[in-house]
């Protein structure tokens, strides 16, 4: 199926917002404690920011008005959503970030993923030779990983950024301490977790203040969080790996502080002062794949994004054409690979060259007929020997799709909506693409006793096993297989867009579909967000949203697929995307969701061109 762009186009007015262009109203906006007015969109000159929350999207933007470059505004922006999203991102947690850097016109990535203790074992997931309960997993000290942010912060600063550690957590500080309006994500985040959150003694005292959610509307401070901040800043990350920060994480971990008189179950973790004192953020060449004139650069192993973002985008590019059917299969065919194939390569041989190869893509893409292919599909060998087959032509983007509409009007476990996503430009042209998570909504549900923070779950991202020969098995120092997926697009060597969301699993998928959106169907960015989505990952059923399956069920099954409606919370939605695209003659437009997880924060340094 050619998804007809005339329908697409018309079709989306129901999803996305009327005029998808606007100044922001909220630069310098209402203050903290007002209801505040988040924008999807907004275009504009000399930077540009676009996070699922306003407070964060104006930390960034504040320092790029103080001078700051991209770099500096996307750690601002990253400690904020510790303080306002504080159930997908925090000190304690990991991400990857892609970033372009103008001078050198070159792409880099840092992965400041988690790590499992050195006291961890293939077998740490299991009992009785049986996978632990995955719930049980996630709440407890066993799953929570060497916390990553912090070095990624400092590494990501001190080699690209102008701003200290200090300078940069200052705008998370102010809204730590001012407070910051609860919105309906905040609550129905905290009432998903209140049962697990009341069983540990410091949670409840931060986020079940009267023991209920903060209800909508209220303004929550977290002090304890603003002087954590402070002190990280004075001290730098030393406090936190090996120092007293560190020694209170292993505390927690060890000991959580689970409420007298509950009867949960909270397995304690492996974590030592030492798995601190060792953790290293790391500079890794990203992953590059040609998509037509564009390059396409993503995140390298131990995340599985870069390899399977873009090993789909290359065998769709091999087929003759590509519609919704094809993007389904490309799907399929590089989970199976992903799955196979990808880990973190400190520990599992990983064929990236050849999973990311011309020759590959084609002999994967020859599998792909006219009906949905047989669940589940098998891997692919990745072996640098392949077998072609015939298509007549081939599906060539020519990354100037049916020009984006502006301003102007120019023409298998559970996946949740856990984790966030920021993008981030300056004057300078820098570009940040910048996921970042505690892994589940709420981490593992512990907040380190007077220090305003949650423990991440990480380590649940591994496979738990019994699993022979699965490059995801649990190792002492290994970093868990992630998806996410920070995402940079070059033309011509000048970054084109940037995009990148949470969703787990379907990060990758909604990723590609928004590539596949923009380039393959020509929508505009906006219309490429907002648009009714699907996630396919080699499974029997495609996961779709309502909105999809009302369009495209009934051309789709009768093509062999089987399409359920995503589970929630919240119900029926998959992804929170947040990019940017660079219109030329230094125009960028900032694109968050108009709807999805209540809508995101698109901000621009300044609306008129300088
Ligand atoms: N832990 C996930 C990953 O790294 C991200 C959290 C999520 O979105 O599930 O892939």
């Amino acid at each position: 199926m050619t998804v007809p762009l005339v329908g697409v186009a018309a079709s989306l007015a129901l999803v996305a917002p009327p005029g998808v262009a606007a100044a922001s109203p909220a630069l310098g906006g209402p203050p903290h404690g007002q209801p505040a007015a988040k924008v999807p969109v907004a275009e504009g000159y000399g930077g540009a920011v676009s996070t699922v929350d306003l407070d964060a999207s104006k930390a960034a933007l504040s320092v790029l008005k103080r001078g700051g470059n991209a770099m500096d505004a996307a750690v601002a922006a990253a400690a904020t959503l510790g303080v306002t999203e504080p159930y997908s991102a925090g000190l304690a947690g990991g991400g990857f970030l892609v970033y372009y850097d103008a001078r050198r016109g070159k792409v880099i990535s840092i992965d400041g993923r988690e790590k499992a203790p050195q006291a961890m074992t293939e077998t740490s997931f299991q009992e009785n030779g049986a996978a632990i309960p995955f719930a049980d997993a996630v709440t407890s000290g066993l799953s929570a990983g060497v916390p990553g942010s912090v070095a990624q912060w400092e590494l990501a600063l001190r080699r690209y950024g102008t701003f200290s550690l200090k300078q940069a957590l200052q705008p998370a500080v102010d809204v730590a301490s001012n407070g910051f309006t609860v919105d309906q994500t905040f609550y129905d985040q905290t009432a998903q977790n209140a049962d697990r959150f009341a069983a540990f003694t410091s949670t409840a005292a931060l986020y079940l203040p009267n023991g209920a959610p903060p209800p909508v509307g209220s303004v929550f401070r977290n002090p304890d969080l603003a002087a954590t901040y402070r002190e990280l800043g004075r001290r730098g990350g030393e406090w936190l790996y090996g120092g007293r920060l560190g020694e209170e994480v292993i505390a927690t971990v060890k000991r959580p502080p689970v409420k007298p008189g509950s009867t949960r179950v909270v397995r304690p973790g492996l974590m030592e002062l030492s798995d601190l004192r060792a953790y290293r953020a790391l500079e890794r060449p990203p992953t590059k794949v040609g998509y037509g004139p564009m390059e396409v650069y993503g995140m390298a192993p131990p995340s599985s994004g870069g390899s399977t973002v873009g090993e789909a985008l290359k065998i769709l590019q091999a087929l003759p054409k590509v519609g919704l059917h094809e993007y389904l299969e490309a799907s399929r065919l590089a989970f199976a690979d992903r799955n196979k194939f990808v880990g973190d390569p400190a520990y599992v041989d990983v064929p990236l060259k050849e999973l990311l190869s011309d020759g590959f893509a084609k002999e994967r893409a020859c599998l792909i007929g006219d009906v949905a292919m047989p669940n589940p599909a098998a891997p692919g060998s990745p072996d640098g020997s392949y077998a072609g087959c015939q298509f007549e032509g081939t599906a060539v983007p020519n990354g100037d799709p049916a020009p984006a509409k502006g301003a102007e009007g120019q023409a298998e476990k559970p996946e949740g909506p856990e984790t966030t996503h920021l993008a981030v430009t300056d004057r300078w042209g820098n570009v940040a693409a910048y996921n970042i998570t505690i892994e589940q909504t709420g981490g593992n549900g512990i907040v380190v006793p007077g220090r305003g923070f949650l423990l991440n779950n990480e380590l649940t991202d591994f496979t738990f096993g019994p699993a022979p020969g699965d490059p995801n098995l649990p190792a002492p120092g290994k970093r868990p297989r992630s998806s996410m997926a920070p995402t940079i697009v070059l033309k011509h060597g000048r970054p084109l867009l940037a995009i990148g969301s949470p969703g787990g699993a379907t990060i990758i998928t909604t990723v590609l579909q928004i590539l596949v959106n923009r380039y393959e169907f020509g929508m505009s960015l906006p219309d490429a967000v907002a648009a009714p989505r699907a996630s396919q990952r080699n499974a029997a059923a495609t996961q779709a949203e309502q909105a999809f399956i009302d369009r495209y069920g009934a051309e789709l099954t009768a093509r062999g697929h089987t399409l359920t409606l995503v589970p929630g919370p919240p119900v029926g939605e998959i992804g929170a995307a947040t990019g940017l695209e660079f219109l030329g003659k230094g125009k960028v437009q900032a694109v968050a969701e108009p709807s999805r997880r209540g809508g995101g924060s698109a901000l621009v340094v300044t609306p008129a061109r300088p």
